[in-house]
């Protein structure tokens, strides 16, 4: 591992990001989907990590297909590779589609709506178009629903202006391995698809893929497991950890018994007590109720969240460390070693992707780089 050299003087807290358990990560997947492939799943700037360079370290796994939910995500993930297919999730508002077509963007078509705008498209470009067809097993999101899907079977040529790439569906509750929904799902693909016109499948995510309870089909839509989150809502955490998030320490102060800390004075100091303030808040997407209730940790050591979470700042009891352990400028981490994604996720009533997905950019992202094999 070499270290990115960057400046985190200008921000209040750093995401460090190792290249080298991504690529881990999707290893690890493709072995479990094989002989189905993998694709990688980066919207949301690849939950929070930075399209362009998980795009990049991927590619160089030899990942060549991407999902994305918006076409300007997809166009991020256009702008650094034009090789690879990339597909939009949510599929094209009206007027979308040129744009689409001139950056080769693979649309996943959810309803009959989406399905005859992309034909109209393929029609006056006098060529048939690529697209996924999304089919709703039992979710109730997106896809068609079971009597768009018979309009289709009954008229073939609904589906004669494309290059049908994949037939897709999603699980509702692949993260409960103990779900009977998943099976019952699957089997609705199965007598679904039997029907339409024969294309390859997709429909596992990343729990879906390590569960390895249901065939993933042609193609796994991996997301989170890629990013070290825990794909399974019980059990242990089979992904490497992809992420570090750490924050400074901008001010250190004694406080008497009594002392009030922070906005509404939620928390009283019952003795006198030794506090650190830390420079991320909830603006940079770490929760607002963490509140009196979440921590910070210096090495394997845990400092208390007291007070309310500010919108720039958080302020942590450390003392129980020794004097001068903890200085202005250090830094300690608030999802690392010692606190998963999953705990802080727990603590703050939420769930993993949402912890991933809000961290801001208000905190510089410093990338692990893979070592340049010889
Ligand atoms: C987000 C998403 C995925 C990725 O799911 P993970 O649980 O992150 O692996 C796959 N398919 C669809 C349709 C999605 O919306």
């Amino acid at each position: 591992m070499t270290l990115n050299p960057q400046d985190t003087a200008l921000t209040g807290g750093e995401i460090i990001v190792d290249l080298g358990a991504l690529v881990e990560n999707y290893n690890q997947l493709k072995s479990q989907a094989a002989p189905a492939d993998v694709a990688a799943v980066v919207k949301a700037d690849a939950y929070g990590l930075g399209t362009s360079v998980v795009v990049k370290a991927l590619l160089g796994a030899g990942c060549d297909r991407f999902f994305v939910a918006h076409l300007d995500e997809a166009l991020a993930v256009r702008a650094v590779t034009s090789e690879a297919e990339v597909y939009v999730l949510n599929g094209l508002w009206a007027g979308a589609e040129a744009t689409a077509i001139a950056a080769d963007i693979i649309p996943v078509l959810n309803s009959l709506d989406q399905l005859l705008r992309w034909r109209k498209a393929a029609q006056s470009q006098g060529r048939k178009l690529p697209a996924v067809l999304q089919i709703d097993t039992g979710m109730a999101r997106l896809g068609l629903p079971a009597e768009e899907i018979a309009e289709v079977v009954d008229d073939p040529g609904l589906l004669s202006d494309y290059d049908l790439r994949y037939v897709m569906s999603h699980f509702a509750c692949a993260d409960d391995r103990r779900s009977p929904v998943t099976a019952d799902q699957a089997l609705a693909f199965e007598r679904l698809v039997s029907q339409l016109p024969s294309a390859p499948r997709s429909i596992a995510n990343s729990a879906a893929c390590l569960s390895q309870a249901h065939r993933p089909g042609d193609l796994v839509r991996a997301g989170l497991a890629l990013y070290g989150g825990a794909p399974f809502s019980e059990g242990p955490n089979p992904m490497r950890p992809v992420l570090r998030v750490r924050a400074r320490v901008v001010q250190i102060r004694r406080v008497p018994e009594g002392a009030g800390i922070g906005y509404g004075h939620t928390y009283h100091a019952q003795s006198p007590r030794q506090i650190a303030t830390i420079a991320v808040g909830y603006a940079d997407g770490w929760p607002r109720n963490l509140s009196n209730r979440g921590a910070a940790y210096l090495g394997d050591k845990r400092l208390p969240i007291i007070g309310q979470v500010s919108m720039d700042s958080t302020m942590v009891d450390i003392s129980d460390l020794e004097p001068g352990e903890l200085k202005s400028g250090d830094y300690v981490d608030l999802i690392g070693p010692h606190q998963t994604i999953e705990e802080v996720a727990a603590l703050s009533g939420t769930i993993s992707y949402e912890i991933l997905t809000n961290l801001s950019r208000r905190f510089s992202r410093r990338y692990l780089h893979l070592e340049p094999s010889r």
